[in-house]
């Protein structure tokens, strides 16, 4: 058995008063808080080794090299990816947003003819089809999108059910022998549902089309293996899995990375450099990895992944389906909608309402005065707030440190929310 509260005084955060109550922190899917170990791993870095990695003949520079790569291969076994020297999966990005616009850009690249022919599999042109869903945050949508306007290639996208799943079940309509990208979430930031990506990655793969998995919303709660899941690529950030701000992480089978040309030029990605012919840039993945990396940061998340796995995902799992089906009680508050599905079988992490009647900035700020942190807006996700006939929402998301009697005290005050406007 995993002693949750022991886990939860790990977070020094944690442990303060907000507006006069104890701090409950419901807040995670915007990003989570961060152990002692990982902040540990940080200050120690700069306090004992660091020195910029892959350069320099010191000892410093080789043993913040070696913590780096460490850290990559700790991350790598995290999501079930190869960490071998020359075998890597897991490139570093500042996150989530820049590892998809950096799949996007160097996509546009291939469209150019960068790359040649083996990035031919990764180019666009006019009658090309990008499949997204309605579910997706903007940081897919948008960069896709642009894509699609700089390609001439047609953005399409999968609906969603009443209760705002991802329409699998019509992958083979959607996904036609014109698509060559698609891009789904895994965990949707507003729904919380977990998309049956199968049947998307099955179809995606039978019309020769590149298969990429929003991991955000999905890594820091479920036992995740991208190789067991077939994806081509996968991005995520650190900083939503008790990690570091300012990094993610961009998975993608081997052969595909290999067959990618760069999206971000610049130093530390380059074998050779020449005044008047094209450069001649290094094998993955620091052909992805231009300019000084976030060493700190990959170190301490290295040290995120390490502590996850340590807890057990499996556990962790458990753990966050108990809190989101107590979560799930918000629904039978009077005038409470929960945006999503109601059954506690395919979703995780975050259950987003709406209260009848109030505004969600005031319901923010009335759950705010408790000492109860939530997020208010349209989270990045527009689209899906229209599915659902709203512009914005209350969002509730969970960590490992959370406790149902966390979810009992954030129903407790939202019960309150109407009688207080008097709705
Ligand atoms: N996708 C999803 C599903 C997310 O929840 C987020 C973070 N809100 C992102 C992408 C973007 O992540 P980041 O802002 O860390 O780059």
């Amino acid at each position: 058995m995993v002693d949750f509260a022991a886990i939860r005084a790990q977070f020094p955060i944690l442990d303060q008063e907000i507006h006069g109550h104890p701090l409950v922190y419901l807040d995670s899917a915007a990003t989570s808080q961060k152990p002692q170990c990982v902040i540990d791993a940080e200050a120690n870095f700069y306090r004992t080794i660091n020195a910029g990695v892959h350069r320099g003949a010191h000892e410093l520079a080789a043993r913040s090299t070696m913590a780096f790569e460490e850290a990559r291969a700790k991350v790598a076994r995290l999501v079930g990816a190869n960490a071998e020297e020359g075998q890597e999966e897991v490139v570093v990005t500042g996150g989530a947003t820049a590892g998809l616009n950096l799949l996007a850009t160097a996509f546009g690249n291939a469209s150019l003819g960068r790359g040649g022919a083996a990035a031919r599999r990764f180019a666009l042109k006019p009658g090309d089809e990008i499949v997204v869903s309605k579910a997706e945050h903007h940081s897919v949508l948008l960069p896709f999108q642009e894509l699609a306007y700089r390609t001439g290639a047609t953005l399409k996208w999968f609906d969603l059910t009443e209760d705002g799943r991802i329409r699998s079940d019509t992958a083979d309509e959607v996904i036609t022998e014109r698509t060559k990208v698609v891009a789904v979430t895994h965990v949707g930031n507003t729904t919380g549902a977990i998309t049956d990506i199968a049947p998307i990655v099955r179809r995606a793969h039978e019309v020769g089309a590149v298969f990429i998995l929003d991991a955000c919303q999905s890594v820091p709660h479920l036992k995740v293996d991208f190789h067991a899941l077939d994806v081509d690529f996968a991005a995520w950030s650190a900083h939503k899995m008790y990690g570091p701000t300012g990094v993610g992480f961009l998975y993608g089978k081997r052969e595909l990375l290999e067959a990618l040309p760069p999206a971000n030029f610049g130093g530390s990605m380059v074998e050779l450099a020449w005044m008047d012919q094209p450069a001649q840039y290094m094998e993955p993945p620091a052909r992805f990895e231009a300019g000084t990396q976030p060493v700190a940061q990959v170190v301490a998340a290295g040290v995120a992944a390490e502590w996850m796995m340590s807890i057990g995902l499996e556990n962790i799992e458990a753990h966050e389906r108990t809190i989101a089906a107590e979560l799930l009680k918000l629904g039978d508050i009077d005038g409470v909608r929960i945006l999503g599905p109601r059954e506690n079988v395919d979703r995780i992490g975050t259950v987003a309402f709406d209260v009848a009647g109030v505004h969600p900035h005031d319901v923010g700020q009335f759950i705010d005065a408790q000492g109860i942190a939530i997020r208010v807006g349209h989270h990045c996700a527009q689209p899906v707030h229209r599915h659902f006939g709203l512009y914005a929402s209350n969002r509730a998301s969970s960590g490992v440190y959370n406790s149902v009697e966390d979810a009992a005290a954030l129903i407790e005050v939202v019960a309150k929310v109407r009688p207080f406007f008097k709705v």
